[in-house]
């Protein structure tokens, strides 16, 4: 085990706080949830100028994030009320021999134990300290510690402090939320391989990603990865979809994948058509529409190298026409547009990477066929928006299929990017858009990842009566 003195405190503190915060009613979950919706509603001003000076991502922006995490707070504090994490499946016994015949069974939920939590560079607000990971751990019954990222360190610092003072003001323990704010790789490492830990969550970088999985593996009892690492988000656009609206399109399209410098998870990264005069119509309005937007700097420098990267592979490949006016060279202020053949992106397992950041590869296609081959050679993605679809049809069906078997959340109308906190959201999908596309982590059901079934056989009233509270 590696030891870390932060961290190792951290986490004995979320352990002493772990069984009573399990064996916690929805009233007392709800009151802490509130509390914290609360206390970032009032230190709006504060928050935001900070965030703003750590990131650059601008009052606007961050204004509706943290409201989007006071939201999801007061959202998972209805669910604890509801009794979501408590309810219990009940068969009643059956006389008689098995397989008709059994005991009494009641179908339970457990919260799993102290759960590490890597903050998103990208999400300052709603995917860091208090947010969606952090609110649905604690709806579940779970302490949370968390990693804070080194883009915004003194925000952080900031929130977690706010969580504490909301925690002793209630009268809960400290080590509910904890907070490690420590720039090193060996504080994440040590902290997914403390025997305490019970769960990771993590938005970032595959390589990242694979690390801290390959860490968790390690462990004498390896436990859940909820990784989200990576997508391309690609969007379908259909002839139907083009009539009349070549340049509707291209601003609908240049606006998302410029939006925030492209630094969300659903930026549409690949635009795939049919080949056709409107689509290189709108490929080329699309380079000039993004040409005409200016970017603000990007979260940190790995991000910003990262972006430069990938848009100088893609801007240096033969197979690659540039749309944009300048490619490669301006890469962290200026998006990125290129287009290629469907026959180049299948051969060419280069072109088919996530460049994190405002860039767009657009995929000509020959037939419905190869749309639906493209699609299936991406692999995993968190989201396929499908435009012009809107009829039943051979072709829509394939293609249909080929979205669903990729991606979590399949779109007809609108972009990817803003995802809605609801309870029939799903944010995740194949690797390596997550590591458990099981789950999703934004909207309710994202309490799911730390409940853990378990059913109590032929048990006695005073457990039945707990009304599926743990003890
Ligand atoms: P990152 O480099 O993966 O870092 C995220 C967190 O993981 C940080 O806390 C970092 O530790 C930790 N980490 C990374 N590599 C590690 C390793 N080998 N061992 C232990 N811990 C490790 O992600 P980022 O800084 O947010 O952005 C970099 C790239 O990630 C982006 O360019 C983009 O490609 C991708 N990204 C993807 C998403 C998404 O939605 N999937 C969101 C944001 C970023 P430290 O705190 O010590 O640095």
């Amino acid at each position: 085990m590696n030891f870390h003195p932060e961290v190792d405190t951290a986490v004995a503190l979320a352990y002493d706080a772990a069984g009573s915060w399990a064996a916690s009613d929805g009233a007392c979950r709800a009151a802490l949830l509130d509390g914290l919706a609360e206390a970032l509603g009032s230190d709006r001003a504060a928050l935001v100028a900070l965030a703003d000076s750590e990131t650059h991502l601008g009052a606007a922006r961050l204004n509706g994030e943290l409201g989007r995490t006071i939201f999801q707070l007061r959202g998972f504090a209805e669910v604890v009320l509801e009794g979501v994490p408590y309810r219990t499946v009940i068969d009643e016994a059956v006389a008689g021999l098995p397989p008709a015949g059994h005991p009494a069974m009641a179908l339970a939920r457990v919260p799993l134990g102290p759960v590490a939590m890597f903050s998103a560079s990208n999400f300052p607000f709603a995917f860091s300290v208090l947010g969606g990971d952090t609110s649905s751990a604690l709806a579940a019954g779970c302490p949370v510690i968390v990693k804070g990222h080194p883009a915004h360190p003194r925000l952080s610092a900031a929130v977690a402090e706010l969580a504490r003072q909301v925690l002793v003001t209630q009268g809960l323990p400290e080590g509910l939320i904890g907070h490690v704010n420590q720039d090193s790789y060996e504080s994440g490492i040590a902290l997914v391989t403390h025997p305490v830990i019970q769960a990771v969550s993590f938005t970032g970088s595959l390589g990242g990603g694979k690390a801290l999985a390959a860490a968790i593996q390690s462990r004498a009892q390896p436990i859940p990865f909820y990784g989200e690492l990576g997508s391309v988000n690609p969007i379908v656009v259909m002839p139907k979809a083009l009539e009349g609206k070549v340049n509707e399109c291209a601003k609908v399209l240049a606006v998302s994948m410029t939006q925030g410098a492209g630094q969300f998870c659903t930026s549409p990264g690949l635009v795939v058509l049919l080949d056709s005069e409107p689509a290189k119509q709108l490929v080329d309005e699309l380079g000039r529409q993004v040409d005409q937007i200016a970017l603000h700097p990007m979260l940190s420098d790995r991000i910003q190298h990262g972006f430069e990267a990938g848009v100088s592979a893609l801007s240096s490949s033969a197979e690659v026409q540039v749309k944009t006016a300048r490619g490669a060279k301006e890469g962290a202020t200026k998006g990125f547009v290129g287009v290629t053949t469907a026959f180049a992106f299948l051969n060419n397992e280069g072109l088919r990477h996530e460049v994190f950041g405002s860039s767009c590869l657009c995929i000509m296609a020959s037939s419905v066929k190869e749309i639906a081959q493209v699609l299936r050679a991406i692999g995993g993605s968190l989201t396929v928006t499908l435009w012009g679809v809107d009829s039943e049809s051979e072709e829509n069906r394939l293609i249909l299929r080929a979205a669903q078997n990729l991606a979590g959340r399949v779109l007809f109308k609108g972009v990817p990017t803003g995802v809605a906190v609801t309870r029939a959201q799903h944010h995740g999908g194949p690797w390596p858009s997550s590591t458990q596309p099981l789950f999703t982590s934004v909207g309710y059901a994202a309490i799911d990842r730390f409940l853990r079934p378990v059913v109590l056989q032929d048990a006695p009233d005073w457990v039945l009566d707990r009304k599926g509270i743990p003890v």
